[in-house]
Order: structure tokens, then C-alpha cells, then sequence
């Protein structure tokens, strides 16, 4: 069954200019797209969508876990509080992606956890605090 899910990658400096991130496309029958990327000589991370086989996927964690690249599953990066929100908007204002939306019909504001790419910027924004960051799973370090 074809999955497309959503990583964290991190890059220490020790190996942010290698050429691992392109062993995905040579080694792996999955289908890879760079979500965000904010890497240099110094390390960083990238957000990626795999798209394929769970067993395909798997052996591509494994390969980036053994070339030191901490791999974090994005599951559950934001967590939102429904008691504590107020539908107030501003998460649905500063979104890159639109992983929030107003519901115009009861200025309800649902959403969509799988449209984030994990860039944090909604975390510090909420005004009551109702979004925190959520438990992912780390695949390797
Ligand atoms: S910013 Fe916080 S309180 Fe406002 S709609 Fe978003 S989650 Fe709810
Ligand atoms: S972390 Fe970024 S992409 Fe994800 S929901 Fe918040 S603002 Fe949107």
C-alpha cells in the first residue's frame, strides 16, 4: 500500500555536506519531496514527504539513521488544546501552508494536522497558548 509521510531530518555539521539526502532517490523505490529546507554547511534540517512501501520507507530511515541523520516522524509536531482555543484566527493568519482554516459557517477554526511542515511559527503565536508542541516519534539518532 502506497503511505506519503511527512520527516524531520536533522543534519549534524560533521555531515550536512554529504550527498545522503540524494541516496533516497539512487537506493529506494519511494518517492521524495522537500517540503522545507533550511540546511548549510553548518547542519540544519530538512522536512520531507516519502511517498511508498512502509517496507521501502523503513529501509530508507535506517540508511539516513546510519549516516547520523536523526530522523523524526511528523505525526503529531503540533498539538492543540481544543479547550484552551478561542477560535481566535491567528494561527490560521500566519500558517505557511494553511494547516488552519476558519470555518465561516461557526467561525470554527479546524485543523489540518497533516498539512504541517513543521516550522514552528504557530507555537509562540497562540494568544492563550493552546498549541504546544506535540510527542513525535524519533525514528534514529
Ligand atoms: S491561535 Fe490558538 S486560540 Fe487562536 S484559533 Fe489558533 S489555536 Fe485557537
Ligand atoms: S508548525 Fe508551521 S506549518 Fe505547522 S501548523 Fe504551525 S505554522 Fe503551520
Amino acid at each position: 500500500m502506497m503511505v506519503g509521510r511527512k520527516f524531520l531530518l536533522t543534519f549534524a555539521p560533521a555531515v550536512a555536506n554529504q550527498p545522503i539526502t540524494q541516496g533516497l532517490w539512487r537506493n529506494f523505490d519511494i518517492t521524495v519531496n522537500i517540503l522545507k529546507a533550511d540546511i548549510d554547511e553548518s547542519g540544519g534540517r530538512l522536512v520531507i514527504e516519502i511517498a511508498g512501501e512502509s517496507s521501502e520507507i523503513s529501509k530508507a530511515n535506517e540508511y539516513l539513521a546510519a549516516n547520523k541523520v536523526r530522523v523524526e516522524e511528523l505525526k503529531n509536531y503540533v498539538r492543540r488544546d481544543t479547550k484552551k482555543c478561542t477560535d481566535c484566527g491567528m494561527c490560521v493568519s500566519i500558517c505557511p501552508v494553511k494547516a488552519y482554516v476558519m470555518d465561516t459557517s461557526d467561525y470554527h477554526v479546524i485543523f489540518h494536522l497533516d498539512r504541517c511542515i513543521a516550522c514552528g511559527t504557530c507555537l509562540d503565536a497562540c494568544p492563550p497558548g493552546a498549541l504546544s508542541r506535540g510527542r513525535s516519534s524519533i525514528m534514529s539518532i
